[in-house]
This record gives structure tokens, C-alpha cells and sequence, in this order.
């Protein structure tokens, strides 16, 4: 499959995705070492706040050869503020850059702005939609550590509103051999659509509260942030449900692997920090190999 734009972890399948990890594997050991992308402008457009996202693809770009002109907070900097449409964002964008990655709070705007667009488009995070690339470096993370395709995972948090939890699952759906555990309160189970999916695809999945028997069962534990945007007054209500902490360690498989897209709040104490099954800032480190090995493939 040749990728141009990347909207949503629904477009991949299962050889585009071996094609991408084969050559993030190849870059991560330091064996592809080639200025491809030198001449080539990226532009971030950054509606929402990131560190990870924007920086990792940035570094991504620069590393590569290539140069990237950014907004970071476009909200703000960019003509948004004086009321131009996210169309005419584009129709500008497009003619001083080849490729544009976009994080927005309104879900689905990065299909309107491909629809726009001269030039690849990627979804850096569209409001409670989707997290593509997040979903790329987790998978090839799981896939890096577990080196199977038959695991347990649990993901806990708010999957109603948290977009890593959407794009994670689409691209494990791809995959008959995995269970998942979908831990959360019932007010912030998944949406309609995507257990659709799951079920179309015949994946093995479970709804549940308990946390503490899902982080037994796992292999895989996915932490989430609580979306303090998306839930308002209601949000109190939810932080602090599902800790992990150096005591839940004891409990947990010993060869299971901790993972979560950051920022955390408190879903993971720092004092689990040390432990070898802790792998997020790896995980996060990753990014940036996945994105490079992104950006190769689309430009
Ligand atoms: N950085 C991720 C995102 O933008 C996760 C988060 O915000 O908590 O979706």
C-alpha cells in the first residue's frame, strides 16, 4: 500500500505495517543513515498542545535532512484566530510545504484538510477522533518487546474521549490472536463505532471495571490519561480511579510490559519508574524512529 495521507489508523493493513516496522527496526539500529528528505519542508500545525508529537516529528524531518516550519500553537498564531477556515489553512500550507502534520481539536478535521490538500496530510491527534502515528509507535513497541502477535492487552482509561485508545485498537484489530481488556468506569466505554468494528472483526474483547484482575491477566498494560478537555466538572470524578503503583507491581505478570502514550497525571506512580517492565519513555522514544520511517515512506 503507498501511504500519502495518514488520517486514521483504520487505512493500515498488516503489510504496510511490516513494511514500516522493517524499516523503523533498520533506523533504530543506526543502519540507515541517509539525508533522503534533504529539500523537504514539513509544516506542523499544532491547534492543541504536544511534546512528544510535534517535537519527535520535527527531529524526525530534521534528521533526515529536511526542514520544517511550525505553528505550535496554531490556535492562536495561525489566521485561525482571525477566522479563516481550516480549508484555506491548507489551500496556503500546501504550496510552502510537502508535507503537513496537523493536531486539532475537532475530530475529522484531518480528512477535510487532505481532502484539501496538494500535499500528504497526517493526523497528529483530531480531538477525541483519532491518533494515528501514536497508534504506529505503540504497536511497533508491543510488537519490539512482546516479538509475538498472540498477547493480552489491557487498556485502561477513558476510551470514549482518548484518541490513543481509538487508533491502538483499529490497528490491534488487525490482528485475530489478540484479547483485549477495555478497563473503564461505563460513563467512558468506547464508541459505538469502534466496538463495531471489534466485533466485525471478530475480535476477542471484554468491557470491564476491574482493573486490578485485568492488570493480572495482561501482558500488555496500557495506561490512559484522563482527558481533563473533553470532561469537564466530571472529570474529578474519574482521576484516581486506576492507579498503578509500585505495589500493583506484584500482582502484575513478570514478564508484562507497562506501557502509555504520555503525559501521565497519576494513572502510573514515579516510583514504578524503575522497574525494567516500565517502558513508556522508550515507548515514546520510539516515536521517533516511527516517524521517520513514516515520513521516508510517505515523501
Ligand atoms: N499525547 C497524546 C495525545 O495527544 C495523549 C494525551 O494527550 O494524553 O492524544
Amino acid at each position: 500500500m503507498k501511504l500519502r495521507h495518514v488520517t486514521s489508523a483504520r487505512q493500515f493493513d498488516i503489510k504496510t505495517l511490516q513494511d514500516l516496522f522493517a524499516f523503523t527496526d533498520k533506523i533504530k539500529s543506526g543502519k540507515y543513515n541517509n539525508k533522503a528528505l534533504s529539500g523537504k519542508i514539513m509544516a506542523t500545525l499544532f491547534y492543541q498542545p504536544s511534546t512528544r508529537t510535534r517535537f519527535s516529528f520535527e527531529s524526525a524531518i530534521l534528521k533526515l535532512g529536511g526542514s520544517t516550519i511550525s505553528s505550535e500553537n496554531a490556535a492562536e498564531f495561525s489566521s485561525a484566530i482571525k477566522g479563516e477556515t481550516m480549508q484555506d489553512t491548507i489551500r496556503i500550507v500546501d504550496s510552502y510545504a510537502d508535507v503537513i502534520v496537523i493536531r486539532h481539536p475537532q475530530s475529522g478535521i484531518t480528512d477535510l484538510a487532505a481532502s484539501y490538500s496538494k500535499v500528504p496530510v497526517i493526523n497528529a491527534g483530531d480531538g477525541v477522533g483519532e491518533h494515528p502515528t501514536q497508534a504506529l509507535l505503540d504497536l511497533y513497541t508491543i510488537f519490539e518487546k512482546k516479538k509475538t502477535k498472540e498477547f493480552t492487552i489491557a487498556i485502561c482509561g477513558d476510551h470514549a474521549h482518548y484518541r490513543p485508545h481509538h487508533s491502538l485498537s483499529y490497528l490491534l484489530s488487525l490482528y485475530p490472536k489478540i484479547k483485549i481488556i477495555y478497563v473503564s468506569p461505563k460513563r467512558l466505554s468506547m464508541p459505538k463505532e469502534l466496538r463495531e468494528h471489534l466485533k466485525k472483526k471478530k475480535i476477542h474483547f471484554v468491557e470491564t471495571e476491574d482493573f486490578t484482575s485485568s492488570i493480572k491477566e495482561a501482558d500488555v498494560i496500557y495506561q490512559g490519561r484522563i482527558p481533563k478537555e473533553y470532561l469537564g466538572a466530571q472529570y474529578k470524578k474519574y482521576l484516581g480511579k486506576f492507579i498503578l503503583d509500585k505495589r500493583a507491581l506484584s500482582s502484575i505478570k513478570k514478564n508484562a510490559i507497562i506501557m502509555h502514550p504520555l503525559p501521565r497525571v497519576n494513572e502510573i506512580t514515579p516510583d514504578v519508574d524503575s522497574d525494567p517492565r516500565a517502558i513508556y519513555f522508550e515507548e515514546a522514544r520510539n516515536g521517533l524512529y516511527v516517524r521517520m520511517a513514516l515520513l521516508l515512506s510517505i515523501l
